[in-house]
């Protein structure tokens, strides 16, 4: 599956940043994920408790954003944010463009340790 391949590199990631500290208590991840990304929220939400096991990353959260589809119009010169990802054109003119300014994104945007944890 797709999106246990991505857990289990979240989870290689994380543990590589986290060697420095092997007492911490990994609270919570933050991904940031495109629209385009390919990757389906729950299923990833799901393999990540699978891929977490036994790790240092057991009983972390994973938290993800959603990031919306924004090509930029060439026509209105202005970045346009899309309401979907069926078509590739400007939602106020109506302008087709392939140039995508968001939405491939698969990153991990932070770490919460309990250590700096404040929630
Ligand atoms: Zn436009």
């Amino acid at each position: 599956m797709h999106e246990l391949s991505i857990a289990h590199s979240i989870v290689a990631m994380v543990s590589e940043s986290a060697e420095r500290m092997p007492s911490a208590q990994i609270h919570e991840v933050r991904l940031r994920v495109g629209a385009l990304a390919g990757v389906t929220t729950g299923a990833l939400l799901f393999c990540y408790d699978i891929a977490t096991q036994d790790t240092q990353l057991a009983g972390s959260k994973l938290v993800v954003k959603d990031l919306a589809v924004i090509i930029f119009c060439p026509q209105c010169r202005q970045e346009r944010e899309l309401p979907g990802v069926q078509s590739f054109r400007c939602p106020v003119c109506d302008t087709p463009s392939g140039d995508i300014r968001q939405g491939r994104e698969l990153e991990i945007e932070s770490v919460v340790v309990d250590e700096y944890a404040s929630t």
